[in-house]
């Protein structure tokens, strides 16, 4: 790498902060944006030729990059006016189910090949001119390659999931800059996604020609050199055999001579750095986010977020490429979404926060939860419309009632009004399918969940949720604390935080 000359120079921060400190994942948004071409991708390398030779000041490749504190929260305008915010699936308009209607395309994909069938449509349909997708290198089948997809055949050459680094946000300049494309589709993980945004919101010339952003979700991403090494070393299988990887409760490496199965306890030591402190699992950021819908097989979990999003999912729909189904009566698939995001979260910040008291660099800022919390009580941030169950409800009456009013954990009041308890999602799941017409909610009510009084603090709440690991707690009335009147969940904390 070439000396660098200049502290107004942005990338001299990119280096120090990012790059020697390993938190690159190779986006190539830094190539992308850089307005002297003087920053280049190379494999899983970052390459700089000396750009104060040309310009005096510079302050893009770091304020962009997806691993740095700037421009994070003027990337949340993007989505943030959608009506629903729930923690770790951020803010959106519908969430629900789908799959490609055709039944080989999704025997390809990690799951429904929605985001395959997406992009084909609306390449179809003049609605884009290129997508941004990561197709399988020729010899390596595993090893993404960003592409600049123009035909729907690019497109479908993309299918499945390659879990290493792509640099698809430099592709995304190529589109630009090279094919000279106007209506752009991007497809990538959640921190490639933050790059895009960060560019929009520095308003860079690029993002002008960005039409749709589908976000995937992701828990991680493997590094190629690390796991290829150990996969050759302890289980003797060469890259090249490879011929899919997928990621459930175990690596599942499929070869030619047959399935190796890998602990993911031997998978870890081999993701990026970043991972271990990236909160975000659900492209909380994107147009439309994608991810699996496991345990149901050939489905995706898609988060609609903004109108974008929805004019392109739904042109889909009503072009008969793409079937959906309602999130709500799959308890265990809509179940297993939030738990993995709030999951990823929770251990992401208790990884900063050890890093923090460890005086090492840490990515991202953290937040400032403590001093924005203290000034509000919690009557002021509560959400006082009550929707409530009978405790006479049915398990399969309440997963309706969830379908139809969109919330996962509701008050539970008998006939004389009195707060009797809390019912979520996760109570439901525990119940067999079988049983779900039988059980009802008073036979699974969480009898004794935490509660807090209105004039309290917001703070006190949110330490009340930390202690009790709890995502919702009941307000109830100073004077008769049998009478709830509100409910606050963590998601109208990460609101105030947000906002
Ligand atoms: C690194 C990684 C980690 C993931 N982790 C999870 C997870 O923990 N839980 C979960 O539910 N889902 C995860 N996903 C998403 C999941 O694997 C599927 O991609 C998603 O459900 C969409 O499935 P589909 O069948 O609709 O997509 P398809 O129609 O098969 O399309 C997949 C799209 O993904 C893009 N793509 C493939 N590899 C990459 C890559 N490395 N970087 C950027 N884009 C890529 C391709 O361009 C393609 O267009 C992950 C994806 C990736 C790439
Ligand atoms: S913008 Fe992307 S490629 Fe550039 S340093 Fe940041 S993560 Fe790496
Ligand atoms: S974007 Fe380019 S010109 Fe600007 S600081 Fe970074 S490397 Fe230098
Ligand atoms: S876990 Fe976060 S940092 Fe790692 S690849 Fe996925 S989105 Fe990027």
């Amino acid at each position: 790498m070439a000396a660098k000359k200049g502290n107004l120079i942005a990338y001299n921060d990119l280096e120090s902060k990012i790059i020697n400190s390993g938190f690159c994942t190779f986006c190539g948004a830094c190539e992308a944006a850089c307005p002297v071409h003087a920053i280049k991708i190379e494999g899983y390398k970052v390459e700089h030729s000396d750009c104060s030779k040309h310009i005096d000041s510079c302050p893009i490749c770091y304020e962009i990059c997806p691993h740095s504190d700037e421009l994070v929260s003027e990337s949340l305008k993007f989505v943030s006016d959608s009506p629903t915010k729930r923690e770790g699936l951020g803010y959106y308009r519908r969430i629900l189910l789908a799959q490609a209607a055709d039944p080989e395309l999704r025997k390809l994909g990690h799951g429904g090949a929605i985001v395959t069938t997406l992009l084909t449509n609306a390449i179809d349909t003049g609605m884009i001119d290129s997508a941004i997708v990561s197709q399988a290198e020729t010899n390596i089948p595993i090893k993404p390659k960003a592409l600049v997809g123009v035909v729907p055949d690019d497109v479908f050459s993309a299918v499945g999931s390659k879990f290493f680094p792509s640099s698809v946000a430099r592709a995304y300049g190529s589109a630009v800059y090279e094919y000279g494309k106007g209506d752009i589709a991007f497809v990538g993980v959640p921190c490639h996604v933050l790059a895009l945004r960060k560019l929009e919101a520095w308003e860079h010339k690029i993002t002008g020609n960005l039409k749709v952003i589908i976000g995937l979700f992701c828990f991680w991403t493997l590094s190629f050199g690390h796991l290829l090494d150990y996969l050759s070393k302890t289980y003797n299988i060469n890259p090249d055999e490879i011929k899919r990887l997928d990621i459930v409760k175990e690596l599942i490496v499929q070869t030619d001579k047959g399935t190796i199965t890998v602990p993911l306890s031997e998978v870890k030591p081999h993701i990026l750095t970043s991972c271990e402190t990236c909160t975000d699992f659900t492209s909380e950021l994107a147009d439309i986010s994608v991810g699996s819908a496991y345990p149901l097989k050939e489905w995706s979990t898609v988060i609609i977020r903004t109108k974008a999003g929805e004019d392109f999912f739904y042109s889909a729909v009503e072009a008969g490429v793409i079937n959906t189904g309602v999130i709500e009566l799959e308890p265990d698939a809509f179940a297993h979404v939030i738990e993995t995001a709030v999951n990823k979260r929770k251990t992401a910040l208790k990884e900063l926060n050890e890093m923090k008291e460890a005086y090492v660099p840490v990515p991202v800022k953290p937040l400032q939860e403590i001093s924005i919390l203290s000034k509000f009580k919690v009557k002021d941030v509560m959400s006082k419309k009550l929707k409530t169950v009978s405790p006479d409800f049915t398990v399969s009456q309440l997963l309706d009632f969830m379908a139809k009013h969109h919330h996962t954990g509701y008050p539970v009041v008998d006939e004389s009004g009195d707060f009797m308890g809390l019912v979520a999602l996760e109570d439901v799941v525990k119940v067999e399918k079988e049983k779900r017409d039988e059980v009802l909610i008073r036979d699974i009510i969480q009898k004794n969940p935490v509660v807090i009084f209105p004039e309290e603090l917001a703070l006190d709440a949110f330490k009340k949720m930390r202690v009790h690991d709890a995502v919702r707690i009941a307000v109830v009335d100073n004077a008769n604390p049998k009478k709830i009147i509100g409910m606050l969940t963590k998601t109208d904390l990460r609101h105030i935080l947000s906002d």
